[in-house]
This record gives structure tokens, sequence and C-alpha cells, in this order.
């Protein structure tokens, strides 16, 4: 399937070439013509997949067949969990209807409304927002959302992790009845079918890319077992390793400036961002690391899902997630779209149990390399039965009905390393 066999106005097919988009990925290749019919859509699908394009395209073409309005006004709203999601969707939104005339906007918490305010005084076609700065607006009567014709919900399940459930219901009640909505998570536990349901019409269509593909076809991933206070060392050890750029997904806040602090003592830059820094610190360091003059981003969950880093090369596990589904979001920041990349993981006594169950959602043993300076210090801490209690976690438990790492926790008895090594996936990382 070719974009020109789709039907799409020209403008966009030029958007699209300029971008160097010669075919429709799968998402797009299934979710395009749906769209394009008009009907309502639960895509199963995290971002990676091309889903941006997959929403974007047939909203832009549908907008673009409107008869034109005297005054410009919000016709498709997009809602997304994080600011980073919301500026990379208002991003790709623009290069894929540049030159067609529609202004898009981004509207999030955690910077000055005015010029967000300024923005929308001047018309805007296609918002993209966060909840919580998207009602204040609203509430203040700076945004009008009477003239929607389409919806967006995007990663829905972050949404509800994040506590976004009550402002999504508010958001509910002061949009049209009459539209087109599109609901997208990553997953689809009971909950989030069940709110996908007071979202989408009854004839909804549904379109699934499977999660685990990222993982199983395109991104290597190797664990190392490290004692929780060799962490560090061994990070330091791998940065001198590895060649290109880091990213590594830490447990805390607190955490994260740690390991920020510890890198740059050995004289290695990095940032970090999580939900303390402000917003203009977490955009600046987003920023660095996508143009290459930051090697090294230190990250919370924050930056799991949604961001787009072309040519990431490796992600690092400081800490193991104990959701399983946070590993493979995490990962999928690297191996995206053609390009394949590296995931290493690091697991400390207290943390075997959440790599039983990622390994469990994944359906693979992530391989374990065996040759490491800190196996010693990783053998000592697993001999003590103190040190296997399952690890603290952040901000955010387990969601009830998950496999919790409790289960699991204890079974491997040994305190050597005892899993074959090597990389079975696309590449091991590319090492210096
Ligand atoms: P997304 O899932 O929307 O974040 O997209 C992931 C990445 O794939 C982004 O870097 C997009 O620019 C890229 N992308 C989306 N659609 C296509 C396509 N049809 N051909 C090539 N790259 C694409």
């Amino acid at each position: 399937m070719t974009f020109d066999s789709l039907g799409l106005d020209s403008r966009i097919l030029t958007a699209l070439e300029k971008q160097g988009y010669t075919q429709p990925t799968p998402i797009q290749a299934q979710s395009i013509p749906i769209l394009l019919s008009g009907k309502d859509l639960l895509g199963t699908a995290q971002t990676g997949t091309g889903k941006t394009a997959a929403f974007t395209i047939p909203i832009i073409e549908h907008l673009l067949e409107q008869e034109p309005q005297k005054r410009r006004r919000i016709k498709a709203l997009v809602v997304t969990p994080t600011r980073e999601l919301a500026l990379q969707v208002a991003e790709n939104a623009k290069k894929y209807s540049a030159g067609t005339g529609l202004r898009t906007a981004v509207i999030f918490g955690g910077v000055g409304q005015n010029p967000q305010i300024d923005q929308l005084r001047k018309g805007v076609d296609y918002l993209v927002a966060t909840p919580g700065r998207l009602l204040d607006l609203h509430g203040q009567g700076f945004i009008d959302l009477n003239h929607l014709s389409h919806f967006v919900l995007d990663e829905a399940d972050q949404m509800l992790d994040m506590g976004f459930i009550h402002d999504i219901r508010k958001l509910l009640k002061v949009i049209p009845q009459k539209r087109q909505s599109l609901f997208f998570s990553a997953t689809m536990p009971k909950d989030i079918i069940e709110l996908s349901g007071q979202i989408l019409k009854p004839n909804y269509e549904q379109v699934r890319i499977a999660v685990e593909k990222p993982t199983a076809e395109r991104v290597s991933q190797e664990v190392y077992f490290v004692s929780k206070k060799e962490k560090p060392g061994l990070l330091y050890h791998l940065l001198q390793e590895l060649e290109g750029a880091v990213l590594v997904f830490g447990r805390t806040k607190h955490g994260c400036d740690k390991v920020v602090r510890i890198l740059a003592k050995k004289g290695v830059k990095a940032a970090a961002i999580h939900g303390n820094k402000s917003q203009n610190a977490r955009q600046n360091a987003l920023k660095s690391f996508k143009d290459g003059s930051l090697r090294v981003l230190i990250a919370t969950d924050i930056a799991a899902r949604g961001i787009d880093i072309s040519g990431l090369e490796h992600v690092v596990n400081y800490d193991l997630p104990n959701i399983p589904e946070t590993y493979v979001h995490r990962i999928g920041r690297t191996g995206r779209a053609d390009a394949s990349g590296a995931s290493i993981s690091f697991c400390s006594a207290d943390e075997r149990g959440y790599l039983k169950d990622i390994e469990k959602l994944i359906k693979a043993e992530v391989p374990l390399v065996e040759d490491h300076p800190f196996t010693e210090g990783a053998a000592e801490e697993w001999a003590d039965p103190e040190n296997r209690k399952p690890a603290k976690q952040g901000q955010r438990g387990p969601r009830p009905g998950r496999g919790g790492a409790q289960k699991s926790q204890g079974s491997n008895r040994s305190g050597r390393p005892n899993r074959s090594g090597g990389s079975k996936g696309s590449r091991p990382p590319r090492r210096r």
C-alpha cells in the first residue's frame, strides 16, 4: 500500500513526501481507511509504531474537506498524558499539515499560560493538550470546544495511571456528542475498555499492533546482575564502553538526580528529567538529548512513553520497573521506526522478581551478561536474604489485577549468575 492509494489531499501527500515517508506503517495502513470512513477507532498500539500520523492524517483530510468558516475554531482535540508527548504530537501534526493552512497549537501545564492564550486567541484548528491545563483554560473561557468534530484520547492507560480519570470525565461533558472519537492505549485492561465504551460509538472499529513487537524484533536486550550500591559504577563502566546516546531510566526523582551528580563527579555530563523539574528544564534537557549535544539523559517513567528520539542507541534500566509493561515502553524508546537498538537492564537482588515478571510478559528470557566487573558484589548482595525483599517503588504501585513481583521473588536461590549470556536480539549494544 502507498499513501497515494488512500485518496488523500495532495497537500498532505506533499507533506508526507517531505518527511520521507514512502509507505504507511501497519497501524497507518489499517487505521487510515477506517478513520477516513468516519468510524470511531479503538487502537491498541504504542508510540513508535507511527500512531501519530495514523490518527493525524485522516483528521487533517477531514478538516480540509470541511466548509471553510469565517472564524477559525478548534475542530480536532488530542489529549495526551504528558507534556512531552503533547509537544511531540503537535510537532508532528504541524509537519503532516504543512502547506495546508491549518493551524496547530499545544497547551500544557508547568509553564505560563499567557503565550498559550495568545495562540488560542489567534485561532486554532488542531489542538493538542494535557488534561489539567486544557480544563483550566476552558474553565477560564479561553477555549471553545463546542465546534469539535474530532477527539483523540492518546495513551489512555498512562492517562489513568497518572490519575487523570476525573479530568477525562469532566472533558467528556463539555465536548460535543456528535464527533469522531479515537482511543489509543498500549494495553487494554478492564478499566481502559470501560472508559473506551464511554467515549466511542458502539460501531467502532478496532486495530491492534502488538506491543511486544519492538522488543522482540528490533531491540536487543541484556541484563546485568549487580548490587544496588555498585549500580553507579556499572553505569559509568558501560558509558565508557557504549557508543552513542544513552537514555537511563531510574525509579525515583531523587534517584535520578543522584545519578546525575555521581556521573558529574566522574566528568560525565548528564541531565535528569522528572516531575520535580520545571517544564523548561525538562524541555531543554530533552532538546539537548534529541539534538545530540547531551549524550546521557536520566529519566523517570515520565519519559517512558511517547517520547520519540530518533536514532537513540541505548536504553539503560538503571532500576527495573515493577510494572512489566513499563519495561516494554521504556525499551521502545530505542529501536524505533526502522532503527535497531539495545536495552541494558541492571538487576539488584531485590529486583529479580520484577525481572521474572518482565520475562513472563515478553515471553522470553532476557540474556544475562555473566562477565562484568561487578559480579562479586552482586553475589554478595544476593547471599543475604534481607536484600532479596522486593524493591520499594517510586510514585506508583502495581495496578490491581497485575502480577506483582512478590509471587515470583526468591525463586532464584543461586547467588551466581545462572543463565547463558549473549544477546538474542537484533544486535548487541554498540560498544566502542
Ligand atoms: P509515532 O509512533 O507517531 O511516534 O512515530 C514513530 C516514528 O516513526 C516517528 O519518528 C515518525 O516520524 C516515524 N514515522 C511515522 N510514520 C512513518 C512512515 N510512514 N514512514 C516512515 N517513518 C514514519
